[in-house]
């Protein structure tokens, strides 16, 4: 069975203790990989040769169009392996095929926005008081950024860090999920392919603690950019203090899907399913409050669990599959914990709650598509981030009761809105304090537009130019052009 290795200084490698990890298939929890699993040692290898290579190598010294040609030959060869990229996250993640292959393309995009942007003008001139005097500023690479990624969206999460920053001139450490290493390690073959030079990116395989916390503690780290949950946020961030590295964190979320009475009812039915049950509610922003106006709570609620019951659920490879298995074994136990949580907490099962075990599903990690109503609101169902197949349901009577229950929370990443009202749209989406809205849509992302959150959804902005420019320094630049004394010491 094939070992995945960690790729440092243009070289894969294994870990120095030369221990490996089994990597399984979340629909049967059959090993379908082993992965080295690094230590402390490794991380400070690839911590080294990132050094280098921004520090003495060509990377730290490349322009913007060199790293544009190299990205953007990185899209096309992601674009020509799409397919396989979309079969390793099925089998890794667990999340189905149309699913992944959506990540697939999404990735080539990515890398193809930032090749466009790594060339583009940058910086700006300033109009300052003194008329001998050229202000300007220039964005520079941060230095050495270690990346540190969840398991549910594995290829992508890799492309959104390694994307930006590679396009502003940094070199990076990738370390992926240890559940989820398959598709990074595809990606770093076609990186080699594309021509970017030992050290500009590596990448470390192994447990959260030790390899990412030596990352995050490092003082030859100038960056560390991590996207996950709020505890391992607010460690990477009090880790990151010794040398005041720069940190940008994408967290959880438990974001509301508000459903007034006027909206179009299919359209908002269809967006309340998609908006938890895509990714199987393994989403940052999965819509996992469905806020609805209780006028149409009566014919909306058989609706929703009549459908969530026809949800096809199995392993993602299957073409008819619309929902797949948990990552973990210990992550199913995670949501149905939760589900038993709320239920003594007395909430009532609306549909779903339980496993599912019959026939090839025992082996896997699978959970029904379960909506839980009259949820007490200090449960914790409500309160927390379950990340899974698990829908709470509100009822509100007026604008102003939606909008306080969509902010009572200490999450804010995204949020939607469903209404044939304009300006009623307008009015909550402008009260609503989360990173990323919807109009009557739920889920869309662009490269080209930021993504993060309020609160204690995380620090700073991935994606877009405001995400390039996560990956900078700016320098101020002064000119005279008029060289000559200042008179300000009278004895030269
Ligand atoms: P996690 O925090 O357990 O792990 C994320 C990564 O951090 C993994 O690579 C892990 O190995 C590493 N890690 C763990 N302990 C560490 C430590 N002490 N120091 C450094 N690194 C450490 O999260 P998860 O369970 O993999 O992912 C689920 C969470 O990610 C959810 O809360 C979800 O909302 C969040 N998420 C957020 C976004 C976003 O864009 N906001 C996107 C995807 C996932």
């Amino acid at each position: 069975m094939k070992t995945l290795l960690n790729h440092i200084n243009g070289q894969w490698v294994a870990a120095r203790s030369g221990a490996t990890r089994d990597i399984l298939n979340p629909a049967d929890n059959k090993v379908i990989a082993k992965a080295t699993d690094s230590g402390a040692a490794d991380a400070e290898d690839a911590v080294t040769a990132a050094r280098e290579a921004f520090d003495q190598g060509p990377w730290g010294k490349s322009t913007g169009p060199e790293r544009a040609e190299k990205l953007f030959a990185l899209a096309s060869l992601v674009e020509k392996h799409a397919e396989e990229f979309a079969r390793l996250d099925t089998l890794n993640n667990g999340k189905p095929l149309r699913e992944a292959r959506y990540d697939a393309a999404d990735a080539a995009g990515c890398f193809r926005y930032y090749a466009g942007l790594a060339s583009k003008p940058q910086g700006q001139t300033y109009s300052v008081s003194d008329p001998n005097m050229v202000c300007l500023t220039v964005r520079e690479p941060i230095g050495v950024c270690a990346q540190i990624i969840p398991w549910n969206y594995p290829l992508l999460m890799a492309v959104w860090k390694l994307a930006p920053g590679l396009a502003a001139g940094n070199a990076c450490i990738l370390k992926p999920s240890e559940m989820t290493p398959v598709s990074a390690v595809k990606l770093f073959e076609l990186m080699a392919e594309a021509g970017f030079p030992p050290g500009a990116a590596n990448l470390i395989l192994g447990p959260g603690d030790p390899v990412g916390s030596t990352l995050a503690a490092s003082d030859r780290v100038d960056k560390v950019a991590f996207t996950g949950g709020g505890v391992t946020g607010r460690k990477i961030m009090s880790a990151a203090t010794g040398n005041l590295k720069k940190v940008t964190l994408e967290l959880g979320g438990k974001s509301p899907n508000i459903v007034f009475a006027d909206a179009d009812f299919e359209a908002a039915l269809e967006f309340a399913m998609f908006g938890i049950f895509a990714g199987q509610g393994e989403v940052c922003s999965a819509g996992s409050r469905l806020i609805l106006e209780r006028k149409i709570a009566e014919k909306f609620l058989p609706r929703l669990a009549g459908a969530c019951r026809k949800i096809v659920v199995g392993d993602g490879a299957d073409a008819e599959t619309e929902m797949g298995p948990l990552v973990s074994r210990a992550h199913m136990e995670k949501v149905l914990g939760y589900i038993k949580s709320g239920l003594d907490e007395g909430a009532k099962l609306l549909c779903g709650g339980h496993r599912l075990e019959n026939g090839p599903l025992a082996a896997g990690n699978f959970v029904e598509p379960t909506v839980f109503v009259d949820v007490p609101p200090k449960a914790r169902i409500m309160k927390e981030e379950i990340f899974g197949p698990v829908l709470v349901v509100e009822l509100f009577d007026t604008e102003e009761e939606a909008i306080a229950k969509a902010n009572d929370t200490v999450y804010g990443l995204a949020g939607a809105v469903f209404t044939s009202d304009g300006a009623k749209a307008h009015r909550v989406i402008k009260r609503l304090r989360a990173g990323i809205t919807w109009i009557n849509t739920y889920h869309p992302t662009f490269n080209e537009a930021p993504w993060g959150g309020y609160k204690q959804s995380g620090i700073g902005r991935e994606l877009g130019t405001y995400g390039f420019e996560a990956y900078t320094e700016v320098k101020q630049i002064n000119i005279n052009l008029a060289p000559g004394r200042i008179g300000w010491f009278k004895n030269l």
